[in-house]
């Protein structure tokens, strides 16, 4: 079983369709929505988590793309805007992973590679200076 991050852009002929059933009914992948702007009779855009066998995975994407909806593969990351942020050290409370911490000089340091991207800073953050960022593969 894999996990993979996509993008979907719909065209406004497609947003009222359930796709996302048809990936679960007929390509045995299990969703996870991360991001949604879908508004009937509009272009829309969907990020989600999808996860099964690579078939599975190559199939039900395939049947996307046959649906003429755009579906790109994406990686996530965190972003942190280090010029807005006034070190208050509120996201280093809930940080699972100690990526983030405050040093003996009360600033605030970002260690990427020790990131689980839980997103839990995300949301603690009072200034909203970390951010979720989607770049496509
Ligand atoms: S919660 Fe936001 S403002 Fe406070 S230290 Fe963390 S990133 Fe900076
Ligand atoms: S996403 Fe989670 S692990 Fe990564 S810096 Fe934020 S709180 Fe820490």
């Amino acid at each position: 079983m894999k996990t993979i991050k996509v993008m979907m852009r719909f065209p406004a002929s497609q947003t009222d369709k359930p796709v996302t059933s048809y990936l679960v009914r007929d390509y045995n992948l299990v969703f996870n929505i991360l991001q949604a702007q879908i508004h009937p009779g509009m272009r829309g855009e969907l990020t989600m988590e999808l996860t099964g066998s690579e078939e599975d995975l190559a199939n039900g994407i395939a049947f996307l793309r046959g649906e003429h909806i755009e579906v790109v593969v994406v990686s996530r990351s965190i972003v942190w805007d280090c010029d807005s942020c006034v070190h208050c050290g509120a996201c280093t409370a809930v940080c699972p992973s100690a990526a983030l911490s405050l040093g003996s000089d009360g600033l605030l340091s970002f260690d990427e590679s020790k990131c689980v991207l839980c997103e839990l800073c995300v949301k603690s953050c009072p200034l909203s200076v970390m951010a979720v960022n989607y770049t496509e593969n």
